[in-house]
Order: structure tokens, then C-alpha cells, then sequence
């Protein structure tokens, strides 16, 4: 069965060849010294590349850059082995260990080194939520962090330029389409030889439509994993998380330990958004004028500007009305600031809907493994003795009738 999609991300599936503003941010010579079929362009696995990676495999591909290589999981090794002594003021650990990121790849053997280093600083996403919300920005902290964590390698010197490595770090509004390529030109065509305005923009489209194509395939699965469970009357999770908790060493996997236990889990950054499964969900509150669309998340959460926090606040709505979904997991790193508005909203959404609801604050580098596998096995132990209860109790709650099974029915031969 299908549990998770997490192990199905590109990172893992291209494991074999990715293992291991504008120009004026950049620290590059007037021209690219590699043409594009032998350059290696190196992106750190961090922060927004969790829910953005498959725009940058797609867009540098589209430029015919011959390897495309990200980073680690972020460990306690790679921090210790490649980090140490590189950081820098901030108290948000996800941006913490870009450090170790950067130091893996200026560490690489010379038949692996890179040419350049990519760190984008993306201002807003590509969220599903456009158009309903007030923005879809990036936390501020996260969008700097390119250029707070280059400073770590520039005390003393250029470390960068010691190991004939160019970094760039273009300026890039993701969740404005239109403006993509006039930035992404500007940003890296001291880095990219010849790169052209008409070819960046074929190279932006191209990455988007990699993206899209991702982001659906994700949302299928995960219907696909709610279709399952509505036929079989079985309980699944949702992890209300930043993507960059998909990391295990930002996240420390606990959903995975969660899984482990037979229940399928779901992110809220992928969940189907197919009109059918939206009117069920959301008809009656738009039928009342309660909310204008079914992602309108103005009735819980009026200052939609965050585009991560926003998916979390439309993923807690989900959860309160799917019951199939029994519990919720928020995680969230220490001190998030982000984060912190949002957690009485969304505990309260899930805990009125009689949803189990388990939150995980304050990670960081330290994986209190005793103290999670006791919380695991508990939430295991509320899982067995009250999912069957909290379905039935969810579906007399929703007086809307079950159009999965009924779908999935009307489709049989
Ligand atoms: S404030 Fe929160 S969202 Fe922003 S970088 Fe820090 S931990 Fe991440």
C-alpha cells in the first residue's frame, strides 16, 4: 500500500545523480569559465528547495546544464563535518544548517566538484492557495538566508573563490509567474555562458511546467491514499508541517516513525484539490456565505501572507472535515516565529472536529529519540484505540454523503 509519498520525492528517485534580487548578490567573474554541457551546478537541499526543487531541475535542464547535484539530508554529521565554524546570527535552525549544506560541496573530491553554487532567494511560492489569499510570500528569515550563510565562508576569505566555485544567489518572486524570467536572466547570466532573455524564459516555463506536473502527480497520490482509506473505512495522518520538514534531519522523521505503524500519512502542501472533493468538502460553508471559495482561509486565518503558513491553516479545514483523517501532527522548529501565531487556530480547528491532535514544537538539533518514541507510541496507542470511533463519529458530522465511495462504486465494471 501506499503510505507516504515522501521517499518518492525526486531527491530520492535522482539520489544516483544529485547524491552528494538579481546579479548584483553574486560573487562571479564577467564570464562563465565551463560551457553549459560540462558544468556542474551544485543547490543546497534547504528551506523553500523542499516544495521548489523539481522548477530548478527543470529550468537549469532546460539550459542544457550537463549535472544538476543537490545536497544531503541535513545530519548532525554533515553539520559537525562540514559547517563547523561557518555559522552565522540567526536562531532559526533550518537556516542554521545551510552552513553544513554549503561546506559538504566545497568539500567534494575534485571529480565531483562543482563549478557553481546555486542558492536561490526566493520571495514568494507557487502556492496552490494564489488567488484566494493576500500573498504568498516566503518567511523573511528563509528568503535572506542565502545571504546571511555566504558570510560564514567570507571571514576570513573567499571561500568560494578558494575553491573555484562562483555563487550565485538569484532574486526570485516563484509565486509570480510573469516576472520570473526578467529576474532569473538578470540574476544568473554571469554564470550561465550565453544565456539569452528568450532562452531563460523557455527555461522558466519549462521549469514550472515540471513543477505543476510534480505538484499534481503528489495531489493523485495522496487522493489515491484517502480514496483507499474511505473504501476500506481506515484511519490516515496529515502532517501540518514547512516543507523543509520533510527533511529528516529538520522534521527527525517522526512521521516516518508514525508510518511505521501501518497509518498512511499525508502532507498538507499535497493534498487533492479536485473540484469534486472540494465541494464536498467546503460546498455547505461557501453555500452560506461563510467562505467565498472552498481555498478561502479568510474565516480562520485573515493575514494570508505567508504561503506555508497559509497551506497549513487550509490543511487544518481539511482535516476538521475529512474523516478519515483521525490525526494531526504539527511539527515546527524552535522559536519559529513563523509558526507561533498560528498554533492556537489550528489546534482548535482540529480539536473541534474531535481530531486527534499531537504537536511537535520546538526541533532542532537535538533529536530527543526517547522522548519522540514515547510520543510516538502514544499517539500510536490513541490511534488503535480511537480511530474506528472518531470516523464514525466525523462522518455523522458531515451530513454531505461519501462521493469517494460512491465514485470509486460507480466506476466498477
Ligand atoms: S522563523 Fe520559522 S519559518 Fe522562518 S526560518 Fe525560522 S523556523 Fe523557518
Amino acid at each position: 500500500m501506499l503510505l507516504n509519498w515522501f521517499e518518492k520525492t525526486p531527491f530520492g528517485v535522482s539520489r544516483a545523480r544529485f547524491n552528494p534580487g538579481d546579479g548584483a548578490h553574486s560573487q562571479a567573474p564577467a564570464v562563465a569559465t565551463k560551457p553549459r554541457a560540462q558544468m556542474r551546478i551544485g543547490i543546497p537541499k534547504t528551506l523553500n528547495l523542499w516544495s521548489t526543487h523539481q522548477f530548478w531541475i527543470g529550468f537549469l535542464e532546460a539550459l542544457g546544464i550537463a549535472k544538476i547535484d543537490f545536497s544531503s539530508d541535513t545530519s548532525e554529521e554533515q553539520a559537525r563535518e562540514f559547517g563547523k565554524g561557518r555559522g552565522t546570527v540567526d536562531c532559526c535552525y533550518p537556516v542554521k544548517c545551510m552552513s553544513g549544506h554549503y561546506g559538504e560541496f566545497l568539500a567534494r573530491k575534485p571529480h565531483r566538484k562543482i563549478d557553481v553554487l546555486l542558492s536561490p532567494m526566493i520571495y514568494s511560492l507557487p502556492s496552490y492557495l494564489h488567488g484566494h489569499v493576500a500573498a504568498s510570500l516566503t518567511c523573511p528569515r528563509v528568503m535572506a538566508a542565502p545571504e546571511n550563510i555566504k558570510s560564514g565562508f567570507q571571514k576570513e576569505k573567499d571561500m568560494f573563490a578558494e575553491h573555484g566555485i562562483r555563487y550565485a544567489t538569484p532574486f526570485v518572486a516563484l509565486g509570480d509567474r510573469p516576472i520570473v524570467p526578467k529576474q532569473l536572466y538578470e540574476g544568473l547570466r554571469d554564470f550561465i555562458p550565453g544565456l539569452t532573455k528568450a532562452e531563460t524564459k523557455k527555461a522558466v516555463e519549462a521549469g514550472f511546467h515540471a513543477l505543476d506536473t510534480f505538484n499534481a502527480n503528489m495531489r493523485q497520490k495522496s487522493r489515491e491514499i484517502i480514496e483507499q482509506c474511505v473504501r476500506e473505512d481506515k484511519p490516515c495522518l496529515l502532517v501540518l508541517a514547512r516543507p523543509y520538514h520533510m527533511d529528516p534531519g529538520i522534521g527527525h522523521g517522526i512521521e516516518t516513525d508514525l508510518q511505521a505503524y501501518g497509518y498512511p500519512v499525508l502532507w498538507s502542501q499535497y493534498l487533492p484539490t479536485d473540484p469534486d472533493m472540494l465541494e464536498w468538502l467546503f460546498g455547505a460553508d461557501i453555500a452560506t456565505g461563510h467562505i467565498k471559495s472552498p481555498l478561502d482561509i479568510s474565516d480562520v486565518w485573515p493575514s494570508s501572507y505567508s504561503a506555508n503558513t497559509n497551506e497549513i491553516l487550509w490543511g487544518a479545514k481539511v482535516a476538521a472535515r475529512l474523516p478519515w483523517i483521525v490525526c494531526v501532527v504539527r511539527l515546527s522548529s524552535y522559536e519559529c516565529g513563523m509558526d507561533q501565531p498560528s498554533y492556537s487556530p489550528v489546534q482548535q480547528i482540529i480539536e473541534r472536529s474531535g481530531t486527534l491532535f499531537f504537536s511537535f514544537q520546538d526541533l532542532d538539533s537535538t533529536k530527543p529519540a526517547g522522548s519522540v518514541k514515547i510520543r510516538v507510541e502514544t499517539i500510536a496507542h490513541y490511534l488503535q484505540k480511537h480511530a474506528g470511533e472518531i470516523i464514525q463519529k466525523k462522518k455523522i458530522d458531515n451530513p454531505n454523503g461519501f462521493p469517494l465511495v460512491r465514485q470509486h462504486e460507480d466506476s466498477k465494471p
